[in-house]
């Protein structure tokens, strides 16, 4: 009878690490990256620096004219409002979530992963350029409007904290006021909103959530 259950456990055991791939750090980091790539971040990160906003203002892993010294898991998992409000709009945010809850030893711009471990789940980011582009030209121009850097980077902040409580909280009264907050929030993102009506993604497991 024990037998038969250790023989059990056994084979979930094994059906289970043959699910599991065993991947390196290094691997994750670029398998991020790649996917930073494919959102556009570099489209968004040019009008946030350009504004005052760099999430790198102050680290000490950050060498004038060079960039990061550390490549690392947190920094490449971290999202700001921007790209958060990005993968939130297209449906990717828990595509991008389940991935990087994986990732063991992440912390404050360092980690503790180790050099290799065990992933079940890939990350599947189609190309966004003229989505980011267009919210790109939308930031810069607000700024502008507003004639003060602090707006969009205000408007980062709360769409980040809107967006997480919006996966936090499961009360649908609450959900639909969280959601009417973001839409508002993001109401003056013409550009975005007329390219993500046309926004057709390659792959087509993914359902926007407009
Ligand atoms: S806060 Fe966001 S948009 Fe700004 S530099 Fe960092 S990643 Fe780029
Ligand atoms: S460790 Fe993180 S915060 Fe620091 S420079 Fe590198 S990416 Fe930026």
């Amino acid at each position: 009878m024990s037998g038969s259950t250790n023989n059990g456990l056994a084979s979930a055991k094994s059906q289970s690490h043959r699910e599991m791939k065993l991947v390196t750090r290094e691997q994750v980091i670029d398998t991020g990256l790649n996917a930073l790539q494919e959102i556009g971040i570099s489209h968004i990160c040019k009008v946030c620096i350009f504004h005052g906003g760099s999430c790198c203002s102050g680290c000490r892993n950050l060498s004038d004219q060079v960039g990061c010294q550390l490549r690392n898991t947190s920094c490449t998992a971290w999202l700001c409002g921007f790209l958060k409000y990005m993968l939130y709009k297209t449906g990717l945010l828990e595509e991008w979530n389940d991935f990087w809850d994986q990732v063991p030893g992440q912390d404050y711009r360092e980690d503790f992963t180790p050099e290799m471990f065990f992933m079940k789940k890939g990350l599947d980011i189609p190309d966004m350029q003229e989505l980011s582009a267009a919210l790109a030209e939308d930031l810069d121009l607000l700024a502008q409007k507003q004639g003060n850097p602090d707006f969009i980077l205000s408007l980062r902040d709360k769409l980040d904290k809107n967006i997480d409580q919006f996966y936090y909280y499961t009360s649908e009264p609450i959900h639909k006021n969280i959601k009417r907050n973001i839409d508002r929030l993001a109401d003056p993102f013409h550009r975005f909103h007329q390219a993500l009506s046309s926004y057709q993604p390659e792959r087509s497991k993914y359902q926007a959530s407009r």
